[in-house]
């Protein structure tokens, strides 16, 4: 038999699936999931879906807009998928016409480190679309087996070749149009105190608190964040926070006018600002 040809879009997929479930394709060869960090691994497969996500979710609120239907083909056999209501559930569901597979689409969590070294942060400058060009913190989507903090470490490590060590959580945030999650921690620079730019970022730097180009922060989330870290710092000790980022409609990522932070929690820890 034949093999078919890779899917285009996703290309390697977990072991899990057997058929890309957008495009009806197998792909010819099956990767695990715990492959290596490169530019061919999956963590930048789900930063080109993120992207995606960024650019077409954020039309209409999620909350009121019909549920979509997001794949076309079975990932298990290759079926069509219709959405329908399984047995003893209420949602709408992604659900094989042929295995009866039900395909759950569910929320993604974002982990990243706000690294500070000296009494400055460490900031990336996107290499990559969405936000090329504008200044971030290292993060990214967690991959399968990681706990947050080993995955907050390693985008870290993979945007700006930087050991850390992990001090505390520091943000959580929800973003329910987009589907996504942020969970960031406090951390700093690990010796030998090193960083350069890693394969999707242009240029890396510390910044002083007060120098932190807000106006070219992509992501509401990482300016939200940044906002937040640098008065906890003035005030001289942390918190934890937590919040629902609502974005306006239609919105670009980095737009500081085109969001709010909503149900803000600011939970008063006893770690002081100095690392
Ligand atoms: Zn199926």
């Amino acid at each position: 038999m034949r093999l078919p040809t890779p899917c285009a879009r996703l290309g390697q997929i977990p072991l899990a699936y057997q058929w890309c479930r957008r495009h009806l394709r197998a792909p010819t060869t099956l990767t695990p999931m715990s492959m290596s960090y490169d530019g061919t691994s999956m963590g930048l497969k789900h930063k080109e879906l993120h992207k995606e996500q960024e650019t077409t979710s954020s039309s209409a609120s999620a909350a009121q807009a019909p549920k979509p239907q997001l794949s076309n083909f079975c990932r298990k056999c290759g079926g069509t998928i219709s959405m329908r209501r399984p047995p003893s559930e209420n949602e709408l569901r992604h659900v094989c016409d042929a295995c009866g597979y039900v395909d759950y689409y569910n929320p993604k969590l974002v982990v990243g480190c706000i690294v500070e070294h000296e009494g400055r942060i460490l900031l990336c400058r996107r290499a990559i679309e969405p936000c090329k060009g504008l200044w971030t913190v290292p993060a990214g989507f967690l991959e399968m087996g990681e706990s947050t903090a080993a995955g907050a470490a390693r985008e870290t490590w993979e945007e700006a070749n930087a050991r850390v060590e992990i001090m505390a959580p520091y943000a959580h945030w929800d973003i329910p149009v987009i589907g996504q999650g942020y969970l960031l921690f406090r951390a700093r620079l690990a010796a030998p105190h090193s960083f350069s730019p890693g394969i999707e970022s242009i240029e890396t730097e510390l910044f002083e608190p007060k120098d932190i180009p807000f106006d070219k922060v992509a992501f509401s989330s990482i300016s939200t964040a940044l906002r937040l870290y640098t008065s906890d710092l003035a005030e001289g000790h942390f918190h934890i926070h937590h919040g629902v980022i609502v974005k306006k409609a239609g919105a670009p990522p980095n737009d500081p006018a085109a969001f709010q932070l909503m149900d803000h929690f600011a939970i008063p820890t006893s770690i002081s600002s100095r690392l």
